[in-house]
């Protein structure tokens, strides 16, 4: 006995709110989408977990940041969902998917079956248990990636007021929460393998610009290093962490964000899978022509750079759920998806951006003392990337549309005179 629906979206996550909208503006009927997802509430912003959601005063709250407010359209509370007849099976865990009968089994023995399957699973945290260290469980221990893990870093953060917190990691998830610590008045040391924070995407110029702000709001950087074991002291709390360079550092809370993995297990052995996600072509069509992946899972071709990619962004999540289910209900209509790879962060005053591809000789232009600055990355003579700190709606606009067309540079020490007035001027 079970359920049967059109679509089924397996996730509750950014992708599948932005699925949603998408699928009342092309006119689903009412009773044929469902939404399974694990959390507890309907789709939201993910990205405000890290920002507002900290914030020691007026933080952000449900229902403010469901999707899709971070994209200026609707916000679909609980009761949009009802009014659309779209189905939200919520506290929900799909624990098997058989593709090939179309169907789903959620943990608590419900068999649901559907005719079009769109996969947004979105990712887990790394756990520090899989880097051979263990205490994650410790109570004052926090990953972040869903509001629960939120609740608990707001729940951590207040009872440590003026205390020490090591942030392991110097990616995305290090740089904003170590921000949003220090805004709550919390000592903050930040542990990291690289010679410079995110050093994914950031030049050692970039990083050393924030750097310097952190080190100006406390924050000491440990590079160069990882963790290898927790102080625990009788109740299970822990005290200090241990350092392979051999320090130890005083702790009354750890943030950890070491990256993540998609959620893909439940498709191993039944869909083909591509840079640890889910490979979909131009219409997001999985090797199954019934499955559809989007977001965090999504592997998908990016034709502009001519490779397939799998983005852990929120842009990307909210694009590919639109382009699926624009394929879905109108094939047709519906182009290869032509993407440009989109990131940006926020934390203390600063907000920057990113479009295309960090590859090639990079070029830095803007006042590196001030506040607003900027790169160029240059690849087999074009320009492939564009990095802005502090700019206007409009610059940030004329940066995309430049990278888009990867213009021929020529004359690099001329790009670098011209800094973002080239790609104003495009
Ligand atoms: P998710 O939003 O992770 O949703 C996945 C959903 O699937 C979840 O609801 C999960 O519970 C559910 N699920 C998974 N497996 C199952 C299962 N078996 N059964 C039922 N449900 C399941 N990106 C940016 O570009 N800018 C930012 O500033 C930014 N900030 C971020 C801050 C934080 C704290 C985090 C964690 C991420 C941030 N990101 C940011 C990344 C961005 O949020 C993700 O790229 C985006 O959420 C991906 O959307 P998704 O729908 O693919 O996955
Ligand atoms: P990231 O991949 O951004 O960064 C992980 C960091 O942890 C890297 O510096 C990595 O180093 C380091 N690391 C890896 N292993 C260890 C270890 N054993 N000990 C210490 N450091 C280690 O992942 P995050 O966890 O920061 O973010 C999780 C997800 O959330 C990502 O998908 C990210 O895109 C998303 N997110 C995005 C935001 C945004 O776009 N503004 C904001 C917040 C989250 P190395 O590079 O050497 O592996």
């Amino acid at each position: 006995m079970g359920r049967a629906f059109v679509y089924v979206i397996l996730g509750g996550g950014v992708a599948a709110g932005y699925a949603a909208l998408e699928f009342t503006k092309k006119g689903v009927s009412p009773g044929e989408l469902c939404i399974i997802s694990e959390e507890t509430v309907p789709p939201y912003e993910r990205p405000a977990l890290s920002k507002g959601y900290l914030l020691p005063e007026a933080p952000a709250r449900l229902p403010s940041f469901h999707t899709c407010v971070g994209a200026n359209e609707e916000k679909l509370t609980p009761r949009w969902y009802k009014e659309h007849g779209i189905e939200l099976i919520l506290g929900t865990r799909v624990k098997s998917v058989d593709v090939r009968r179309k169907t789903l089994l959620t943990a608590v023995g419900e068999t649901i079956s559907y005719k079009i399957l769109i996969i947004a699973t979105g990712a887990r945290a790394l756990k520090l248990e899989e880097f051979g260290v263990s205490g994650s469980d410790a109570e004052n221990v926090c990953y972040l990636r869903d509001l629960a893990d939120a609740n608990r870093v707001v729940d951590v953060m207040q009872s440590c007021a003026s205390g020490n917190a090591v942030v392991i990691g110097g990616g995305y998830i290090g740089m904003e929460c170590a921000a949003s610590l220090v805004t709550n008045r919390i000592n903050v040391t930040m542990v990291f393998p690289e010679v410079h924070c995110m050093a994914r995407l950031f030049t050692p110029k970039i990083a050393s610009y924030y750097e310097g702000y952190y080190s100006s709001k406390g924050v000491q950087f440990v590079k160069g290093t990882v963790l290898l074991s927790f102080e625990i002291d009788p109740i299970g709390k822990i005290t200090a962490v241990n350092l392979r360079d051999g320090s130890q550092l005083p702790a009354d809370m750890v943030v950890v964000g070491i990256g993540i993995r998609p959620n893909t297990s439940l498709f191993e052995g039944q869909l083909t899978l591509e840079k640890g996600g889910i490979k979909v072509n131009g219409q997001m069509q999985t090797s199954n022509t019934s499955v559809y992946a989007i977001g965090d899972v999504a592997a998908f071709p990016v034709k502009l750079f001519g490779e397939t990619r799998r983005l852990e962004h929120v842009d990307s999540a909210r694009k590919t759920a639109k382009h699926a289910v624009s394929a879905i209900m109108e094939p047709e209509k519906t182009d290869e998806f032509d993407y440009l790879p989109f990131f940006y962060s926020r934390f203390f005053t600063f907000s920057w951006q990113f479009y295309g591809d960090n590859a090639g000789e990079v070029v830095h232009f803007g006042d590196y003392s001030g506040n607003t600055i900027g790169a160029y990355w240059i690849s087999k003579g074009h320009l492939v990337g564009s990095f802005l700190e502090g700019g206007t709606k409009e610059e940030y606009e004329a940066l995309a549309k430049t990278t888009r067309l990867k213009p021929a540079i020529d004359d690099i020490t001329d790009l670098e005179r011209q800094g973002l007035g080239f790609a104003v001027t495009v």
